[in-house]
């Protein structure tokens, strides 16, 4: 479970990036948070990763408060916005690399799980190409597929599926939502797009200037948005 109390942040200059945010992800369970640009959803994400300090609240995994532990020792994986491949490494290493020093996997056991993994997210005749070799997108998948690999509790995800054209954008949002499911990982994804979220989440969470207007699934926000912005976020096209 990851639960957020109350988070705080303002940047330099002013800038309120959360307003108080409360939310609670149980076990398993997927959530989208979805808004529009600058409405704080990275800086949310990397608050859970433990990349950046709130001013206020707190965030729990398990009933544990992550207050100063740092970002390598919670059990959670993080696939960025900008997403950050080694450039040196083909893309078996980067996904082989966390598996072997981060969970100590043996050799072996870290190249079947990076093949299975590959597989899976359609990128297997990739493996043995560097990142400058691979288009944005094909990088993309390997980011994906190197934070999926680790089967953490708790998988974050920013945008993962930015740069994909239309056909692999809804072939892999199924795939990542069912990845997701089989793992068992509890998972936190942000997303501007109502289809993604709809498509991968149980619930979903509005977030506007910081704050949460609205958390429940695809079917209530639906049916009932508590507000005009979670309306025109979520309604039918005009
Ligand atoms: P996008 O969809 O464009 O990625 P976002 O919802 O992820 O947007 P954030 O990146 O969380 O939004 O930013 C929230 C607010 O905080 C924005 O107003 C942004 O300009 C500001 N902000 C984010 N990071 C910083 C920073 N390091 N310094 C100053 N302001 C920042
Ligand atoms: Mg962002």
């Amino acid at each position: 479970t990851v639960e957020l109390h109350g988070i705080r942040k303002s940047y330099a200059g002013g800038v309120i990036a959360l307003d108080g945010v409360d939310l609670t992800v149980g076990d398993g369970e997927n959530v989208a948070i979805l808004g529009p640009s600058g409405s704080g959803k990275s800086t949310l994400l990397r608050i859970v990763a433990g990349l950046e300090d709130q001013d206020a609240g707190s965030v729990r995994f398990s009933g544990v408060d992550q207050d100063g532990v740092a970002p390598h020792e919670r059990d959670a994986a993080i696939v960025f916005q900008h997403f950050a491949l080694y450039p040196h490494l083909t893309a078996r290493e980067n996904i082989t690399l966390g598996l072997r020093h981060g969970l100590g996997l043996s050799k072996q056991e870290a190249a079947a799980r990076a093949t299975d993994i590959a597989r899976r997210m359609q990128v297997e005749a990739l493996l043995e190409r560097k990142p400058k070799e691979m288009s944005g997108g094909q990088r993309q998948r390997i980011a994906l597929a190197r934070a999926l690999a680790r089967k953490s509790g708790i998988v974050l995800l920013d945008e993962p599926l930015s740069g994909l054209d239309a056909q692999l954008h809804a072939v892999l949002r199924l795939e990542i939502a069912s990845l997701l499911r089989s793992i068992g990982a509890t998972g936190i994804n942000v997303t501007h797009d109502q289809l993604d979220a709809m498509a991968m989440a149980d619930r979903i969470a509005v977030i506007n200037h910081g704050r949460l207007e609205q958390v429940g699934t695809p079917d209530e926000l639906y049916a009932a948005p508590a507000s005009l912005f979670v309306a025109s976020f979520i309604g039918t096209p005009p």
